[in-house]
């Protein structure tokens, strides 16, 4: 069988896109494995949103071309957003590359790695195409908890961001075809899935007649055999009163929702062209915890974007401190060629971006161990999804709200199951619990 080997940089979207791929070269007779060395078909799965992530992938194309070297009949790709966005320049810094093409091509794969096998020059296809959902999945993977792409693109136009180029309009893939995917997986043995959109709450809006992530979320949780329904990215401007309540009322969606703030400035969050504001957001939150009391936040947050001065950082710090997270995602501005931020005066020194980030990072990591401590003492429901990586006497899973546990039950509790666990110990990136007696202890978080 001819060898194909990948490589994955970025979000989820990547990643989730990476299996297709793998799952369409399969079928034309492409077997994946983890040794470049014996790969006849490389490719790049790329991310463009930081600069830092951009020269990885040159880094890694430099490795190849070595390798390429003793085996000239290696085809080497590109997909993703840098394919989208850089096509040109990745032709003429790595002429190792033979493909390049962007997420609309994804479904003609393996007519594009053929031709790639016999043209004498790198192959392009970075165009629009329809969309198409390709459900797709290398062999073996079976598992747990999948990603389920039910749209692509993003139309908010973030000054910073480059998805809307790389990506293109939002377009929804029909609740049916979603559904169809789900039972699918469900039927190899997942419990889990991860509803995936750049801008996920905006689900829908374009379907004929048209839907929304709330009715979504009605017909995913009626899936038998399915036990948790995770979605994610939500932008705070598509957040509405009907999906807050969905949020609260559909069994299945857990109590975790991640909803990037990016800036406590009202200044800065008007040039960033986030559509809202700090008392909009703080409003959303407010809503959220009335809600479902116990939910667990999490969010993105961005530090030196141009023009960002002290008393601006000072106001993310105050949302930040107000809101408590569970889990923030902290980034250092990145200027993106091609993005209106690129451009935009003031730019901020590397070094104060860093000062900040550290002073942020300070923050959240102490507010999430806050956070963390609530779960001390209580029983909760666990999806188990393996051995400990720490100490193979242990099973690990994830709690609804998305945390790590490791426990005791070996032998009487499996993969799969879901456990009602005590925790025990609260530890900076897991926690410790045992097997709770009665499984009928197991509760929810906030339900
Ligand atoms: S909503 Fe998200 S994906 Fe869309 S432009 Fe803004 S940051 Fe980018």
């Amino acid at each position: 069988m001819t060898k194909l080997h990948l490589i994955t940089y970025g979000c989820q979207m990547n990643e989730y896109d990476s299996e297709r791929v793998a799952g369409l070269l399969r079928d034309c007779a492409y077997e994946l494995t983890d040794d470049q060395r014996d790969a006849d078909v490389i490719i790049v799965n790329t991310c463009a949103i930081r600069e830092k992530a951009e020269d990885k992938v040159f880094s890694t194309l430099g490795q190849l071309r070595l390798l390429k070297a003793k085996k000239p009949g290696l085809v080497v790709g590109v997909m993703g957003c840098m394919a989208q966005l850089r096509q040109d320049e990745i032709v003429r810094r790595a002429p190792v590359v033979d493909l390049v093409f962007g997420s609309p091509a994804i479904a003609r794969v393996g007519e594009l790695v053929e031709r790639a096998r016999k043209a004498q020059r790198p192959i392009v296809e970075t165009g629009e195409g329809p969309l198409v959902k390709i459900t797709a999945k290398p062999a073996g993977t079976s598992r747990l908890k999948a990603y389920v792409t039910v749209m692509e693109g993003c139309e908010k136009h973030c000054t910073f961001c480059v998805v809307p180029t790389t990506r293109g309009r939002e377009r929804s893939h029909p609740p049916e075809t979603i559904v169809a995917e789900i039972r699918g997986l469900v039927a190899e043995g997942c419990r889990e899935v991860t509803l995936l959109g750049q801008t996920v709450n905006a689900y829908g809006r374009d379907l004929t007649p048209a839907t929304d992530l709330a009715e979504l979320f009605s017909r995913v949780n009626e899936v038998d055999g399915l036990t948790r329904i995770r979605f994610t990215t939500s932008n705070p401007y598509n957040l509405t009163p009907k999906l807050v309540r969905a949020f609260r009322d559909v069994p299945k969606v857990c109590e975790w929702f991640h909803l990037p703030l990016q800036s406590g400035s009202n200044l800065l969050l008007e040039r960033m062209n986030r559509g809202y504001t700090r008392e909009r957001y703080l409003a959303l939150i407010d809503e959220l915890r009335d809600a479902v009391p116990d939910v667990s936040l999490s969010t993105d947050l961005i530090v030196g974007f141009p023009g960002e001065t002290e008393s601006d950082f000072a106001a993310t710090l105050d949302v930040v401190e107000r809101v408590r997270y569970d889990n923030a995602f902290v980034f250092r501005y990145s200027r993106r060629p091609g993005t209106p931020a690129a451009t935009m005066p003031d730019q901020v020194p590397d070094e104060v971006k860093a000062e900040r980030n550290a002073r942020l990072l300070t923050l959240t990591t102490r507010l999430a161990a806050e956070r963390s401590q609530r779960l001390l003492g209580r029983t909760v429901e666990v999806l188990v999804d393996g051995v400990s990586r720490k100490a193979a006497a242990e099973l690990s899973g994830r709690t609804r709200c998305n945390r790590v546990v490791n426990f005791d039950g070996r032998g009487r509790v499996r993969v799969g199951d879901l456990a009602a666990v005590t925790i025990m110990d609260v530890l900076p990136h897991s926690l410790r619990g045992t097997l709770a007696v009665e499984a009928e202890e197991a509760v929810c978080l906030s339900r």
